[in-house]
């Protein structure tokens, strides 16, 4: 046999797909480049571009890898035996922050005026999870902070030109002294991390400010430069900020126990941390801790959605793309009927997603704009997005996973490794319960949200049977007060279907809606896996549709 491996060369290598490298991933998502424009952002479709093809580049790829492989060390004290309690990152980390950072993934929707800001911020975040998303993490956090900030005229008069600065700015100093500013959250505590009220971390006044003693169980992003966390004020739990860095320079009594070794997300750093009398200043007003940092807590339900929905759409191009390049028995994956089907099958939950995110984005846009039955539709939407769409991504992705063979299931993978990220945004800012929990709570408080929903489900109305069916049995089901929390999955469950529904008739090519309602809108039982869509549909056609190269 000749070769080039030389004494190497014991076989050639064929049937194995090239890597999917150097592409656009915003230009080459149809549902995503339709869903700007029809969530009124065309106007930032060149600036989603050149993420996208940042994001897709190799270079950028080989970064994300090596964030992954080299994760964050926490470095206690200095080689004087000084407490530092600072993480160390890789330099990939550092530059994937700051093409983020640059790209405005934290600050679009607060920098520029022009409507659909909201929207195009999110598609940002959408593209650069495609690049790397324990990045994201942070970059979703110190976007969130704003609306939390705003609740107080002196901190965020400060805080909020510095947290959407562009320039990414790891270094160690006084807020006031750098280019940008990025923002955490600590609100879990050992003893409870859904019900914060059970937060033990004491504020005592000192005077203007206050000094916080406690313990945080899961702060990520700890060198962050400044955290939005809970503690119990002398008249209840009051939010507050607090710095890293004190305005003269000094550390902020910050101190870092350890960091998690958590499953995924392990680019990112996540610590638990100890308040020693550390310098704070409140944030809203005092006793209403929860409703302020909620403000933060809605928008970060907006980007874990996001987030989720992107590692759905990477991984289930890479599987197109794996199963176009390889054959087995003398024939390509993807022309395989049960392949085929296996595929089409990811392609409707993936444009689902996508469809659902970039609309909830739009009802925060308008909602910031001053529209009221927008911001009530995001109210319940972001519950009902961040719910579904959170959990619908870790077994779309092991299907993905499945489709590469055993290739899938190797860290040489990129889709091994969204495997792993995947379940975490179910986790985090709202598990699955606690989370349905809030859609009962907003329907029950804020009729409006369920109205504003309706109003969704009313557009699409008469445009198929089987959508105008499905819409009946929900209307049966939210009047059934019977038993009403044992149900909250199902009624969620089914509030996202019709939202989806809704979208997809009015805005999906008609193969995938045909498909959607013969598929997610039918009661068919058992619940069946992916790749058991029912006969007569067009498969290649959904399967195109979806296409990354
Ligand atoms: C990687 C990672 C990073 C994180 N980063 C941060 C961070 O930066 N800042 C921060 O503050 N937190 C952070 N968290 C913590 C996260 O927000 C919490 O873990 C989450 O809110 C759940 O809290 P818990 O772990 O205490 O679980 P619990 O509150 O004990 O909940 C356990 C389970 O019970 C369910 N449950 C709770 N209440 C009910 C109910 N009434 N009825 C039915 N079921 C219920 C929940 O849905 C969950 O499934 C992070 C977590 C992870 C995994």
């Amino acid at each position: 046999m000749t070769g080039s491996n030389g004494p190497y060369d014991t076989h050639e290598v064929f049937n194995q797909p090239p890597p999917l490298t150097d592409y656009d991933v915003f230009e080459t998502d149809r549902c995503l480049t339709q869903a700007l424009e029809s969530e009124g952002a065309g106007w930032a479709h060149d600036r989603l571009s050149a993420l996208g093809r940042r994001a897709g580049a190799h270079d950028t790829q080989a970064l994300a890898r090596q964030a992954h492989v080299n994760p964050p060390v926490p470095r206690s004290h200095d080689a004087a035996g000084n407490r530092i309690d600072e993480v160390e990152f890789h330099p990939a980390w550092h530059a994937l922050m700051g093409m983020g950072m640059a790209a405005g993934v934290h600050s679009l929707a607060w920098t520029e005026d022009r409507p659909g800001a909201h929207v195009a911020r999110a598609a940002l975040a959408f593209v650069m999870n495609q690049a790397e998303n324990g990045v994201c993490c942070p970059l979703a956090m110190t976007f969130a902070a704003v609306p939390a900030l705003r609740r107080q005229p002196d901190p965020a008069a400060e805080w909020i030109p510095r947290v959407t600065g562009t320039e990414y700015d790891p270094r160690h100093i006084p807020a006031a002294d750098k280019t940008a500013c990025t923002m955490g959250m600590a609100m879990t505590e050992k003893q409870g991390g859904s019900d914060v009220r059970a937060n033990t971390t004491v504020a005592e006044p000192d005077g203007g400010e206050y000094l916080l003693t406690g313990h945080k169980w899961f702060c990520s992003a700890p060198m962050s430069d400044a955290f939005l966390t809970l503690a119990q004020a002398p008249r209840g739990l009051s939010c507050f900020l607090v710095p890293r860095i004190l305005p003269g320079g000094a550390r902020n009594r910050i101190f870092i126990q350890r960091l998690k070794d958590k499953l995924g997300n392990r680019s990112n750093a996540s610590a638990e941390i100890e308040y020693h009398r550390t310098r704070a200043r409140m944030v809203g007003e005092e006793g209403r801790g929860v409703a302020t940092i909620l403000e933060m807590v809605q928008h970060t339900r907006l980007d874990a959605a996001v987030s989720a929905a992107a590692i759905m759409r990477q991984s289930i191009a890479l599987a197109i793309h794996h199963t176009d390049n390889r054959s087995a028995f003398q024939r390509r994956l993807a022309d395989q009927p049960l392949m085929r089907a296996v595929l089409a099958d990811l392609v409707l939950e993936s444009t689902a997603a996508t469809m659902l995110i970039m609309r909830l984005a739009g009802a925060f846009d308008g909602g910031a704009r001053g529209d009221e039955n927008e911001a009530a539709l995001a109210r319940l939407g972001a519950a009902v997005v961040k719910y579904w769409v959170c959990k619908r991504t870790p077994p779309a992705v092991f299907e993905a996973l499945e489709c590469h063979g055993g290739g899938g299931y190797v860290e040489d993978s990129v889709v091994a490794r969204l495997y792993r990220e995947a379940p975490v945004n179910s986790v985090w800012e709202g598990s699955g319960n606690v989370i349905c929990l809030d859609v009962l709570r907003a329907m029950e408080r804020e009729p409006a949200s369920l109205e504003a929903l309706r109003g969704e489900f009313a557009a699409a109305k008469g445009g198929d049977r089987r959508y105008d069916t499905f819409i009946a049995t929900l209307d049966t089901a939210l009047a059934d007060r019977e038993g009403l929390e044992g149900r909250a999955r199902e009624i969620t469950g089914r509030l996202a279907l019709a939202l989806t529904g809704s979208l997809m008739l009015r805005h999906a090519p008609p193969a995938l809606a045909d498909a959607f309602c013969a598929s997610r809108l039918a009661d068919r039982a058992p619940p069946q896996a992916y790749g058991t869509l029912p006969p007569g549909l067009a498969l290649a056609d959904i399967v195109g549709y979806a296409r990354a190269d």
